[in-house]
């Protein structure tokens, strides 16, 4: 996979503000690869012209896209299918059957009865980002010396195979949000931070409370280590209202210094992420590069190795200890390039986040109320200190956690004016193209 520097993107959102011209960064990656796989995903159609390629099914797409959009909502896979139920909408083999492509799934009595589970296909499909994933076959002729890769080693994923049907960050964004499932509560109301909102002292999640005794002013959250002050941690009480209000004042301040001050905003992350970004950024890159290389290498001396021992080329003894030899460098080797992929992965996590972050804040303009679309896109952790009465006024401290910024302290106008300074100064040393 195509590894994106940190700043670049801080370049690539730039260039794109001054020129108002959005590029499409899936043309601009010129990977190349064969897709394995041949069966075409809900939403895609095989070219004619060309069975290779995909092309994009518009009308399946649009359903793809509803998916993705509830999910990004705060859906679950249950939800969602019950919703496209109630909308009338085909499940796949229906639709196929309706447009006359051929299929091999039964229909069932009711076309529009969704499954869940053809859902979740659908969410943790990562081919609808442009991308082609295969799945390496292990074909390992000399059995007994198997290198062990992490499992994302054991995918290939080739990007701009197809037009995107869903973006990158959009669909990371998702698999985070599927990870940390939501539960409705008993009155089936649901807060807009679910799963979102911690205990900082035990690390447990805030319980939401919402009773049908209880008004929505009333609903609140505590630790769910609290139990009425019979458990082990204290009782992190916030009435929901409240918390909302808060997040609301913290997105808009944010997004109001963000949309003012981007290249500071850049600036600031640039110089936060510089660590990883620059010296080391290149250098994993190349231990990868170098490792997977040498451990292709290593693989084929070690089949020859195996072939001139069968042939009595080589004795026994000598086979041995060169095996044993080539084997402790493999899987040091091994280790070195996971870790090592593992960083760079992160870093593109990041740099994926920070794309939605702000594309999110791009196309918000004045907030009038919270989405979870909203809340989801823009918000990692929230975390709610215990009340503090000592000071004789209720005072409860709340941290908030932005997507791929984490806490974020919204700078003075002095301390703004010394970093676009500094931008002027060097701007080469981000790449803005100030
Ligand atoms: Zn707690």
């Amino acid at each position: 996979m195509e590894m994106l520097p940190f700043y670049n993107i801080f370049n690539e959102w730039y260039a794109a503000q001054t020129s108002k011209k959005i590029r499409a960064v899936w043309q601009s990656k010129a990977d190349n690869g064969k897709r394995v796989s041949s069966s075409v995903p809900f939403g895609y159609v095989k070219d004619p012209e060309n069975r290779e390629q995909w092309l994009i099914d518009e009308p399946a797409a649009q359903i793809v896209r509803k998916i993705f959009a509830l999910a990004l909502g705060g859906r679950g896979p249950s939800q969602i299918a019950r919703q496209l139920e109630k909308e009338n909408i085909l499940i796949p083999s229906a639709y196929y059957e309706s447009v006359g492509r051929k299929h091999s799934q039964k229909i069932p009595l009711n076309p529009c009865a969704w499954d869940q589970k053809t859902i979740v296909h659908i969410l943790e499909n990562r081919q609808y980002t442009g991308c082609a994933v295969n799945f390496k076959s292990t074909t390992v002729s000399y059995k007994v010396h198997k290198v062990i890769y992490n499992p994302i080693e054991e995918q290939q994923v080739i990007p701009n195979m197809q037009e995107p049907i869903i973006p990158e960050e959009d669909w990371l964004r998702v698999q985070e949000l599927r990870k940390n499932k939501r539960r409705p509560t008993a009155t089936g109301r649901q807060s807009l931070f679910s799963g979102l909102v911690f205990c900082p002292d035990c690390g447990a999640k805030l319980y939401f409370c919402s009773a049908k005794s209880l008004n929505t002013n009333q609903e609140f959250y505590c630790c769910s280590n609290y139990r009425s002050g019979r458990g082990t941690c204290k009782v992190h009480y916030i009435r929901n209202v409240v918390l909302e209000k808060i997040v609301m004042e913290a997105i808009s301040d944010f997004a109001d210094f963000v949309r003012c001050h981007e290249p500071v905003f850049l600036y600031m992350m640039a110089m936060k992420n510089k660590a990883i970004r620059k010296a080391e950024f290149k250098k994993m890159q190349e231990t990868v590069e170098y490792g997977k290389r040498r451990l292709e290498e290593l693989e084929r001396l070690m089949d020859k190795l195996y072939e001139d021992n069968t042939f009595g080329r080589l004795s026994d003894d000598v086979y041995e200890r060169r095996v044993s030899k080539y084997e402790k460098e493999q899987k040091e080797l091994a280790i070195t390039v996971s870790e090592a992929q593992a960083v760079l992965d992160k870093a593109e996590q990041k740099s994926l986040d920070l794309r939605l972050l702000l594309r999110t804040f791009r196309e918000m303009t004045d907030i009038k109320e919270l989405t979870p679309t909203l809340i989801n896109s823009l918000i990692e952790r929230i975390e709610v200190h215990n009340n503090d009465k000592s000071s004789g006024h209720c005072y409860v401290k709340v941290d908030i956690y932005f997507t791929a910024v984490g806490m974020f302290k919204i700078p003075t106008e002095d301390e703004i004016i010394i970093m676009m300074e500094e931008i002027r100064k060097n701007p080469h040393e981000y790449r803005f193209a100030a």
